[in-house]
């Protein structure tokens, strides 16, 4: 629908080592994935795996499940089998269930070294281990759970702690030969996380995976999230996200991949240009902003579809969509590419557009 012309898109990548969850390769040239987390327990296995085909659905390529009970690790090699998308296995306190989620059959394994002493003089099982099954490991460091010696190091959580939790970890696999890692440093504050990821980046190619832990409800946490993954990203930094939110997952997912298309890190998908309205606006443009990007939903073709409160601008300003509506007097002007080719009643609009959209995705050859 749109010119094909090469997309513009942000910094170079940042060049790191590539795994593979999965199917799923994580760094290198591959693109940045986007991944979640259930909210179910995961010995619940059939509201863990319907939970694992809705975040499916909406664009999830990752799934973490929290293993904090034996029940829990017993459910892992039915949901490992059958979730559509690499499942990976986050374990704290519990080095056994590390051992059962590799046997499982799970993509892969996160732990947390803050909360892991006693895994490290199993470091060197747990790389066989993971080795043997080609899983790779992500070491997973939390502002909430950094070691007391480095806390009491760098006088609180600093970045310089963070990414030396995260680099004496990996150091340990490391002995035993193990590199097979990717890493998170994950802090509420944008700007301390923005920080450490960056002081990360440079002390190691490992593969990274971004997040802003406890970032909140959704107004505030997509923000937290935009912000941090942006500059970060816009850097070249980070190889796979996962948005937190407090909030069901599924909107997670969403907003993780809003932030990467935003950033022409994949092919946007339904792109609204709508208008923020003035004192010239002869219609309601944020309701039916809403109304049609809820009637465009998960519509196959990539469109831009502007949404414009007047006539004077509308068609003007939206020269560069696929299609779109400028209204005033009641009516509202359908223009395609910026020219007008029909004016409706106002109540007509959504259903125009969704007509239209139909007719170009039909010229694709797509129904
Ligand atoms: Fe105002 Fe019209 Fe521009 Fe919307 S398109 S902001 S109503 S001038």
């Amino acid at each position: 629908v749109r010119d094909e012309q090469p997309p513009l898109s942000v910094a170079t990548r940042r060049k790191s080592r590539q795994i593979m969850v999965g199917s799923v390769a994580v760094g290198g040239d591959a693109p940045v994935s986007v991944q979640s987390m259930t909210t179910t327990l995961t010995s619940d296995i059939n509201a863990t795996l319907q939970q694992i085909a809705e975040l499916t659905a909406s664009g999830c390529e990752i799934v973490r499940v929290a293993v904090p009970s034996a029940d829990d690790a017993e459910a892992l090699p039915i949901i490992a089998r059958k979730s559509q998308i690499p499942v990976i296995a986050d374990i704290h306190f519990q080095p056994k269930y590390v051992f059962a989620a590799i046997e499982a059959g799970c993509a892969a394994v996160r732990v947390n070294p803050g909360n892991i002493r006693k895994f490290d003089d199993q470091v060197g099982a747990i790389a066989r281990a993971a080795r043997d099954r080609g899983i790779p490991i992500r070491i997973g460091v939390n502002a909430g759970s950094l070691d007391p010696r480095l806390l009491e190091k760098h006088g609180g959580v600093t970045p310089e702690a963070l990414v030396e939790s995260a680099l004496w970890e990996c150091s340990l696999f490391e002995e035993h030969d193990f590199q097979d890692i990717k890493i998170s440093v994950k802090h509420n504050d944008p700007v301390v996380m923005i920080e450490a990821y960056r002081q990360l980046a440079a002390q190691c190619d490992y593969a990274l995976h971004l997040g802003v832990t406890e970032a909140g409800p959704t107004f505030q946490g997509t923000i937290k999230s935009s912000v941090a993954f942006g500059a970060l990203l816009a850097e070249g930094i980070g190889d796979t996200i996962r948005v937190s939110l407090s909030a069901p997952p599924v909107e997670e997912v969403k907003v993780g991949n809003q932030i990467l298309e935003s950033l022409g890190l994949r092919p946007r998908g339904l792109d609204i240009v709508s208008c923020p309205s003035c004192g010239r606006a002869q219609v309601d443009v944020h309701t039916l902003a809403e109304r049609v990007s809820a009637a465009l939903e998960g519509f196959p073709v990539p469109l831009r579809v502007a949404v414009m409160g007047c006539v004077v601008n509308g068609p003007g300003e939206a020269r560069e969509a696929d299609l779109g509506v400028a209204s005033g007097n009641g009516k509202g002007q359908i223009f395609v590419k910026g020219k007008v080719i029909k004016t409706v009643p106002e109540s007509q609009i959504v259903e125009t557009l969704l007509e239209e959209a139909a007719r170009i995705a039909a010229e694709m050859g797509i129904d």
